[in-house]
């Protein structure tokens, strides 16, 4: 017998991401799985248009494409109170939107 491989639940069933890669998962964690896909597909739709505008005016202004990359992963790892784990800080940021 498979068991989901977050919550351990019995009866896991292969599910492939969208982005690639397979995970037994029980129906409950596939339902949170797809959730999760659709956040992250709504996230990028809304932040692309606003990274795009940022990016191609600076580079206008003279910054080089991989300053502007240094830039972005410095504000994605100091936003916040400052975490510098990532994953902390993006539990800042969410943390933050909630309240
Ligand atoms: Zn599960």
């Amino acid at each position: 017998m498979t068991h989901c491989a977050r919550c351990d639940r019995p009866h896991a069933q292969p599910i492939t991401h969208p982005t690639g890669g397979t995970e037994d998962l029980c129906p409950d964690c596939t339902a949170r799985a797809a959730l999760e896909y659709a956040a992250a597909q709504h996230l990028h739709a809304l932040l692309a248009p606003t990274l795009t505008t940022w990016a191609r005016h600076w580079v206008a202004a003279g910054v080089q494409p991989q300053d502007l990359a240094a830039v972005l992963e410095a504000h994605g790892v100091t936003w916040g109170t400052g975490p510098r784990d990532p994953y902390a800080a993006a539990q800042v940021v969410v943390r933050d939107a909630l309240n």
